[in-house]
């Protein structure tokens, strides 16, 4: 099995500069960087876009057709190909962070967004903690599979015409993330004991790692994804292709924000405020700030928002990085 990088050593030089690590990429270097970059985003719509025109003649038409007025179980087509359409993005970022754990700069160059501290780990135990995951996969595949059979979705869900609408996948992003960021400062903040029994247990890692993402409690997600999921399924009404990209995109972006690394397109994010890995590591190592998970809009309206920059465990200290003393169970 091979090892992480040494991260240990790219820190050692950039503590010499006095400045964060910041390789410099030849021109080719950032085309490839970008390429792959647009190829993993595509990736987590691979299969909306690969199906949405050919449906038709991959499935028996019973499979795909659906009657409002009826009250049969409807068909699990549109459900399993969602559910499908997650697999699809999730192998496409576990190829990625394989990537990158290896030590390969293709995708951009490998920084640390906590260069202070070291946390190695090995990656097969890193995707076996995360693909194991009740919180991320079974709660979220029980509440898919449960709304879908008995009819609880909004019947525009069930409908297979009319390709993906980015618009409305953005809107759901927007909203979800709204509703997800609400729920999250009232973990945090409206008792104690709410945040304890809910959201605590994620805050163990406070320099957390891509597989990290899921890694949580049942309540929390409840709180945190379940209901806000339901609310902007109601709120906004989606075909099947359209809800597939938005789930794969959600899904998919809530485990890149906590990588250990910056992304090659996080200044590009960071431009247009959608949310960073650095974003979400200063929620991670402070608690107070950067509820918002996908999008830093509700932080910056309700003054919760903190620049990565200005974050001084973010920034080289000039001393070896220290072994992080978080999660012993997953080191
Ligand atoms: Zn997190
Ligand atoms: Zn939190």
């Amino acid at each position: 099995m091979c090892k992480t990088p040494d991260f240990g050593a790219q820190q050692t030089e950039a503590v010499k500069a006095k400045i964060p690590a910041a390789p410099t990429m030849t021109a080719k270097d950032r085309c490839v960087a970008a390429l792959g970059g647009a190829g993993l985003w595509t990736g987590l719509v691979a299969l909306p876009l690969l199906l949405k025109d050919r449906y038709a003649r991959v499935f028996p038409a019973a499979w795909y057709a659906y009657d409002p007025a009826s009250t049969a179980t409807p068909s699990p087509l549109g459900l399993s190909l969602g559910i499908l359409a997650v697999v699809v993005g999730q192998l496409f970022v576990l190829a990625y962070q394989y990537a990158r754990w290896r030590g390969s700069t293709r995708l951009g160059p490998l920084v640390l967004i906590q260069p202070n501290e070291d946390r190695r780990y090995d990656y097969a135990e890193g995707a076996a903690t995360h693909l194991s995951q009740p919180e991320g996969f079974v709660l979220i595949g029980g509440y898919l599979s449960l709304t879908w059979l008995l009819r609880l979705m909004p019947h525009a869900y069930y409908g297979f015409e009319g390709g993906v609408d980015w618009a409305r996948v953005l809107g759901c992003l927007l909203l979800q993330d709204c509703l997800q960021y609400g729920m999250h400062r009232l973990e945090h903040k409206a008792h104690p004991k709410i945040y304890q029994e809910s959201h605590k247990p994620h805050h163990r890692f406070t320099n957390p790692r891509l597989f990290d993402a899921f890694n949580g409690s049942l309540p929390d997600t409840l709180i945190m994804i379940v209901g806000p999921l339901y609310a902007t399924a109601n709120l906004i009404h989606c075909n099947v292709w359209t809800y597939m990209a938005f789930g794969s995109v959600y899904a998919n972006w809530l485990c890149l924000i906590h990588s250990e690394t910056h992304h090659f397109w996080d200044p590009l994010f960071d431009l247009v405020k959608f949310g960073t890995a650095a974003d979400h590591h200063v929620h991670h190592k402070l608690f107070t700030s950067n509820y918002g998970h996908l999008f830093m809009y509700w932080d910056m309206a309700c003054r919760t928002y903190k620049s990565p920059r200005n974050v001084r465990q973010f920034v080289p200290n000039g001393k070896p990085p220290r072994k992080w003393a978080g999660s012993a169970k997953h080191e």
